[in-house]
Formats: structure tokens, C-alpha cells, sequence
């Protein structure tokens, strides 16, 4: 550390990132949700070569270390690669590990082979909903004849509740209608038909 420190005599901070335990053993890339993280070490001055888990802390060692020679400070951000999962934590990473190994044990675990599952469903069903609205778009044109005819239905229906209800209001005809009224004429099937219509219509 002090021959690194001799040979690198600026004042100021610098951020020195040490190789990572795995180096060299990404070239298969990264596995899936893997991320590297750069996770700060420790702060080392630049003059007596100690260290401090925090800027503040070596800030304040520094006072004293450069006494009466502020303005030549200098320390080392240390920093090192580190994995993080970025299917189980999103956002800054609370865990992370130090070796790319490491994250592929975590890779083995329940939670995040559980995570990954939901993902792959969650995707699946996007993928199923994309279809099923490309379907839905090429199958409009067959549907609306469907409605058409329901419409035509319903029109038939209508005239029908309104033919029987002149019929039974106005009454012109019942004394001809008088003979055949067993419930088996055509008048009284077509009446009975459109009463369970009309029910119908009024449940809906
Ligand atoms: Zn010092
Ligand atoms: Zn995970």
C-alpha cells in the first residue's frame, strides 16, 4: 500500500477500483438479473495510509495527519465489484455478493427461484393477452354480423310485444277468436311466446 501511495502523490480523492475475487471469470456475461454494484471499501490516506470506512472519518483524521498542509490532502476511494440481484431487489441493493459465485448460490434459493417463476408467468400471460388483442382485432369483423343478427332478433321480438299488445287491447277480434281459444291457436302460442319474451326482456 505505500509503494501504491508513493506512486500516486495527487492531492484529492481518487476513486481506486480493486479487481474483483472473479475477475476474468465474466467472459460467459453476466447470468440473468446479476448486476455489478461498486461498493465502497474504505477511504485511505493518502499520506500515513490509513483507513476509514467513511470520507467524514478520514476528513477528520486529515486534519491533524496534513496538519499545516491542507491543501496537499489526499486519499483513495476504494472501491470493489460486487453483485447484486436486480430481480429481487430493484432498487439499491441491500445485499450484495462478493463473488459471482456467490450470486449464483442466491440464484439457487427459493425466494428467488419463486421470484423468477412469477416473472415467467407474469410474461407468459403478457405475451398470451398480446395475442388474445391481435385476435381480438382480426375477429371484430366476424362479430358484428353475430350482433346484427342478435339486433335483427330483438327487433322481431319488439314488433311482436307490440303486435300482441294492439291485439289484446283493442280486442276486435274476439268474438271470432272465441272458438279456437283452448290455448292451442296460433294467436295464443304466438302470445304465450312473446309473454316469456317480454319476461325475458324485463329480467335483463
Ligand atoms: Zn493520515
Ligand atoms: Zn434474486
Amino acid at each position: 500500500m505505500q509503494a501504491f501511495l508513493q506512486q500516486n502523490p495527487n492531492p484529492g480523492l481518487e476513486t481506486v477500483c480493486l479487481p474483483g475475487p472473479t475477475c476474468g471469470s465474466n467472459e460467459n456475461g453476466m447470468p440473468q438479473y446479476c448486476r455489478e454494484v461498486e461498493t465502497e471499501l474504505c477511504f485511505v490516506c493518502r499520506r500515513c495510509g490509513r483507513a476509514y470506512p467513511q470520507e467524514s472519518t478520514l476528513l477528520a483524521h486529515q486534519r491533524s495527519c496534513y496538519l499545516g498542509n491542507q491543501q496537499r490532502r489526499g486519499a483513495l476511494r476504494l472501491v470493489q465489484t460486487r453483485y447484486a440481484c436486480s430481480l429481487c431487489e430493484s432498487g439499491v441493493p441491500t445485499r450484495v455478493y462478493n463473488t459471482l459465485s456467490g450470486w449464483r448460490r442466491h440464484a439457487e434459493t427459493l425466494q428467488h427461484r419463486a421470484r423468477h417463476e412469477a416473472v415467467q408467468e407474469r410474461q407468459q400471460q403478457q405475451q398470451q393477452q398480446q395475442q388474445f388483442a391481435d385476435g381480438g382485432a382480426q375477429s371484430g369483423e366476424e362479430t358484428n354480423p353475430l350482433t346484427d343478427e342478435m339486433e335483427d332478433v330483438v327487433n322481431q321480438i319488439t314488433l311482436l310485444a307490440a303486435r300482441a299488445a294492439a291485439e289484446s287491447t283493442g280486442q276486435p277480434q274476439a268474438g271470432e277468436r272465441a272458438g279456437q281459444d283452448n290455448n292451442n291457436g296460433p294467436d295464443a302460442k304466438r302470445q304465450k311466446l312473446v309473454q316469456e319474451v317480454a319476461a325475458l326482456a324485463g329480467a335483463r
